[in-house]
């Protein structure tokens, strides 16, 4: 087998999520979202298969393009995507080894394309608030770096840079022989541009993009603009036909009515402003932005948010794992409608209650499974069977956290002493399977019907808080479909031992994971230790009674007892308490 080099195995894979997003609202790649000038469409529908069938020509395209740019042709080369302009200018000018200075966080293909070519990185954060940090670039700049790029306004920031420090840092770079690329594929949102200094600053590459105002993203061409020597050079670099027939048609058209571009910037700029103040409203951060998007800070509820926006039909751009933006993503400014749309779906998310549940006699039926695993290890070492209602009883005790707890208790009290980890080693066998025989989890019934998960889903949060072990309480939720369903699953091993039920630990951890207060949660389970926790944690507490007990009625006023609001029979009767 033949390996990649070196740089492509050190390499960590981009990948975005850019698949299954057709009749969704985007509002996660920031591209147009109300679709290109009418005159594109018009202009690609006359394309004939004659055209189709010959090579590229692209000369009667740069003089429009340089005219709309008020430049000269040969300040211009054409790429496959501004991504194919930042390939280029990396591979034309730097080798391997040559170091760039990156601001960060942003654009990722300026990392992806520097380490794909062997570069030294040298990442500049950006200061505390997201501001642009001029004075360490301009201290980076004397230790001449060979390239510095400058994405003005940032993604996923939206920062932008004002004119000063572009004009400080230009001179510097100049001083110190650094190639400067500023990104500009937000321009006519911004309406800025630094294409006019290009005559003064032989060092200086502007590039700029049809994929996002102009609503081209799909056809892949962009643009860098620069002084002679440095386009002919890329030119040279470049492949002769990089840039497609359809893609010259398209953009040349859309050239032609730069008044529904501009008429969308516009209306993408009031609208900025408008969702600025919606989530501002609804309590949120919001970064100040000069580009089609608002880097938002949901806290506690970002991940949980991107998610239920997503069974919405709603895709913003989740930036939490990056350095720097904890917690926030990023949204796409769309129309007003849009707009509305994404408030007031995000407004119904917030106000949703949470529902955590209990998972074992609750959202399984673990009468063939863990019960029969008890009986089975208290008849390995007792050589005596526990009934289901003797158990229950043990059960109904409290402050045995895990049925292996249980156990060793039951095997206690029959006068064996075995040490725990023989009790465990042995329940499993019996509880997951040995070899080709097969444990009692196969056993297990799902017990909370698949479309009131579905719908449940779509109207609340929804988390599992176990005493279970997490390997057991995933696979079972897999199992029967339903992983996807629930935005948080908290098991043993997520919870210190001496912190279980109804030690309120896990309950309030969990609501913290997902930014809630405890007045706005429900705790569904079927225990006296679960109808305590729930009480300590000040959640509300709803009492299950799980199919095949003894004695229901005496468990039913047991958990009332114990803190339980309601008791429910059935799993399935859950809406009734939810009102
Ligand atoms: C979207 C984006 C690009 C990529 O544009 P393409 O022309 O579609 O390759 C480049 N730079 C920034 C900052 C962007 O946000």
């Amino acid at each position: 087998m033949v390996s990649a080099k070196k740089e492509v195995i050190q390499m960590s894979s981009y990948s975005p999520p850019l698949e299954g997003r057709a009749g969704k609202l985007r509002l996660d790649f920031n591209e147009n979202t109300a679709g290109c000038s009418p005159k594109v469409i018009e202009a690609i529908s006359k394309i004939d298969c004659n055209f189709l069938s010959a090579y590229p020509e692209y000369t009667q395209f740069y003089t429009k393009l340089a005219k709309y740019l008020k430049v000269l042709p040969e300040n211009l080369c054409l790429f496959n995507g501004t991504d194919e302009a930042i390939k280029l200018v990396i591979e034309t000018f730097l080798q391997k080894g040559d170091s760039i200075a990156i601001p960060s966080p942003t654009y990722a293909m300026y990392k992806f394309y520097s380490q794909l070519n062997g570069l030294k990185i040298i990442q500049i954060p950006y200061k505390q608030g997201l501001a642009f940090p001029a004075e360490t670039v301009l201290c980076a700049l004397s230790n001449k770096p060979k390239l510095l790029v400058l994405v003005n306004p940032n993604s996923p920031t939206g920062t932008e840079i004002s004119d000063s420090d572009i004009q400080k840092m230009l001179k510097k770079a100049k001083e110190n022989g650094v190639l400067v690329a500023i990104d500009e594929a937000y321009s006519q949102y911004f309406k800025k541009s630094s294409i006019s200094k290009i005559k003064e600053c032989e060092n200086l590459i502007v590039i700029q993009t049809f994929s996002k105002a102009f609503g081209l993203a799909a056809l892949r061409i962009g643009y860098a603009v620069s002084n002679e020597d440095i386009i002919s050079s890329l030119r040279k670099a470049n492949s002769p036909y990089s840039v497609n027939s359809v893609a010259i048609i398209a953009a040349s058209a859309a050239l032609n009515d730069l008044e529904y571009v501009e008429k969308y910037a516009n209306e993408i700029i009031e609208n900025r402003k408008y969702m600025k103040l919606g989530l501002e409203q609804l309590g949120f951060t919001v970064y100040p932005s000069s580009a089609n998007f608002l880097l938002v800070n949901f806290g506690a509820k970002n991940n949980l948010i991107c998610k239920k926006l997503s069974q919405n039909n709603i895709l913003i751009r989740n930036r939490n794992s990056e350095p720097m933006l904890e917690n926030c993503s990023r949204v796409g400014v769309g129309t007003k409608a849009q707009c509305e749309q994404f408030l007031s779906t995000l407004k119904k998310i917030i106000s949703q209650p949470l529902l955590i549940f209990d998972m074992d006699g609750v959202l399984v039926d673990v009468s063939n499974s863990y019960r029969k695993a008890i009986q089975q290890t208290v008849l390995f070492f007792c050589k005596k069977e526990p009934t289901p209602d003797e158990i229950q009883q043990y059960k109904q005790r409290g402050g045995l956290n895990s049925d292996w707890d249980l156990t060793e208790e039951i095997i206690k009290d029959n006068g064996k002493t075995i040490s725990k980890e023989k009790i465990i080693k042995k329940f499993q066998q019996y509880y997951i399977g040995e070899g080709s025989t097969p444990g009692l989890i196969e056993n297990e019934k799902w017990l909370l019907n698949a479309e009131l998960l579905q719908s449940l889903s779509k109207n609340y949060a929804l988390a599992i808080f176990t005493g279970r072990p997490k390997k057991e309480a995933l696979y079972t939720l897999q199992k029967n479909n339903a992983a996807e369903y629930f935005d948080l699953v908290l098991a043993m091993g997520d919870i210190p031992k001496e912190k279980s039920k109804p030690n309120p630990y896990g309950l309030t951890l969990c609501l913290k994971i997902l930014g809630y207060n405890a007045s706005n949660a429900y705790y569904f389970g079927d225990s006296i230790d679960d109808m305590q926790a729930a009480k300590n944690a000040k959640v509300e507490a709803i009492g299950i009674i799980s199919p095949n007990i003894c004695e229901p009625g005496k468990l039913s006023s047991l958990l009332k007892e114990k803190g339980a609001s309601v008791v429910l029979n059935d799993i399935n009767d859950i809406l009734g308490v939810l009102g």
